[in-house]
């Protein structure tokens, strides 16, 4: 059996997250012992992380893992520095080392195992994974190549010595296409989150009855808001929409706009706030059709057969995850508000229904408020179906956690630290009561001060209109 150690490269200095990158959380642990976890279980020979920028912080980030610590006083150098004093630390009969980054965070120990028992089999001096044709990272390098490897300077690690020696190369392909990626941009950090295993949303809020409402809000950072209701009714934008805004900017208070409505799509979402003067970006809109294509996602391969019920944002969020929409044999039903909806489509859908398909609604909202008053929502459309079926869709929009839970992977938001604004007491506040988020309800929309009243359970802050919240938020200390 050979010997193969891991390095685990800690000692950059990344600029773009606010803190070192090995510190991020993934899943209520740092990065860095993330990569460390992962080392270990592998079980293959020891385990040495590089410590360099804020190597107290990352050290102590390590807890009291079964790690070795080298220090790289020399990380501002570049990468090859930490590689070099990686290289020194190793025992003298090590066969093979791997160099391992700590910011892939979906690198797994079946990989690194592979990569050793593929060098294992002999023939090959380096062996790294790909994806697609594509050449990944981490690489495992024989001892013959550590004289060469400590030659590198700059950034430039191991890859200038794979580049040298492509008659030496072995690979080991991997089929996610995640499991190779890196970290470079918050966008990644954000992305990446929402495949964290087992993601919880633990911490409950502090108490706030007889706490006045600016200092709750003086710990929020995060904001889920409402859209139908809280930003406009209908076609008018509430009055103090561009002010809203300005504020959340000024205050640096991040927010994702999720919505039931999954008829429309992000873009139009966006198009619509454009009108009202309002620039948000495509990624801060979150659609109960994206929540309930993402559910699906973790159900179901891509290329399954789905046939919608909905608008555009129904079709779109399901193609954009690889799903083939088809009326004929299809496994699944999703059905969203669709103001086109004819019998036909109900038909359609609850014969599939009842050969077995499975049956998701995007939100189960009973009606929706227009200008005229309240008419059919999705809730109405799903329960035609239940009748005929007998069968209870799956439901994925507020007040069910997927949607927060997206939202809060989207921004990297804490419970503690996050309020959901809502004009329905039944869906947007219920689901934030359910999570343990602070929440607020504004009156502009479904719910009365009569609703407040015989509600069950007090929003931590009713306000009349997002305008009031912007003068009472303001009167906060920060
Ligand atoms: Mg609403």
């Amino acid at each position: 059996m050979k010997k193969v150690a891991m390095i685990i490269l800690a000692a950059g200095a990344s600029r773009r997250f606010g803190k070192p990158k090995q510190l991020l959380d993934w899943g209520g642990v740092p990065l860095v012992a993330h990569a460390a976890d992962v080392a270990l279980e592998a079980g293959l020979g020891p385990v040495i992380v590089i410590l360099g920028c804020e190597a107290e912080a990352v050290r102590a980030a390590l807890g009291g893992r079964a790690v070795q610590v080298a220090m790289n006083w020399r990380w501002k150098e570049g990468l090859g520095t930490s590689v070099q004093t990686g290289l020194s630390a190793l025992p003298p009969e090590t066969d093979a080392v791997i160099l391992i980054q700590c910011d892939q965070p979906l690198l797994t120990a079946n990989l690194l195992r592979a990569l050793a028992a593929r060098f294992e089999e002999g023939g090959a001096s380096i062996v790294h994974p790909t994806h697609a044709g594509r050449r990944g990272t981490p690489t495992l390098f024989v001892r013959d190549l550590f004289a060469e490897l400590a030659a590198v300077g700059g950034d430039a690690g191991g890859r200038v010595v794979v580049a040298r020696h492509p008659e030496a190369i072995a690979v080991v392909e991997v089929a996610d296409p995640d499991a190779l990626a890196d970290i470079d941009t918050p966008a990644d950090y954000e992305r990446l989150l929402e495949r964290v295993p087992g993601f919880r949303l633990q911490d409950a809020k502090p108490e706030t009855s007889n706490v006045e409402p600016a200092n709750i809000l003086s710990r929020i950072h995060h904001l889920i808001v409402d859209m139908d209701g809280v930003l406009w009714r209908g076609d008018q934008p509430m009055p103090d929409l561009e002010a809203f805004f300005a504020f959340l900017r000024r205050r640096g208070v991040g927010f994702v706009l999720a919505t039931n409505n999954s008829s429309r799509t992000p873009e139009q979402y966006v198009e619509k706030l454009a009108r009202f003067g309002a620039e948000v970006p495509v990624g801060a809109i979150l659609t109960s059709a994206q929540v309930a294509a993402a559910y699906l996602a973790d159900q179901a391969p891509p290329g399954t057969r789905v046939y919608a019920v909905g608008r555009e944002g129904v079709r779109r969020a399901l193609e954009e995850r690889g799903f083939v929409l088809a009326e004929h044999e299809a496994d699944v039903v999703v059905v969203g508000w669709d103001t086109d909806l004819v019998w036909d489509d109900l038909a359609t859908a609850a014969l599939l229904i009842h050969k077995g398909a499975r049956f998701i609604g995007t939100n189960p909202d009973a009606n929706y408020p227009t200008e005229r008053g309240p008419v059919p929502g999705n809730g109405a459309q799903l329960a035609a179906l239940e009748v005929t079926t007998g069968v209870a869709p799956v439901v994925t929009g507020k007040p069910e956690p997927q949607m927060y839970e997206q939202a809060m992977r989207r921004m990297g938001a804490r419970p503690e630290s996050t309020a959901v604004i809502g004009d329905r007491l039944d869906t947007d506040l219920a689901g934030g009561v359910r999570l343990g988020l602070t929440t607020v309800l504004v009156l502009s929309g479904i719910a009365t001060e009569a609703d407040v009243a015989a509600a069950s359970t007090r929003p931590d802050v009713v306000c009349a209109d997002i305008g009031e919240l912007v003068r009472v938020w303001e009167r906060s200390v920060v």
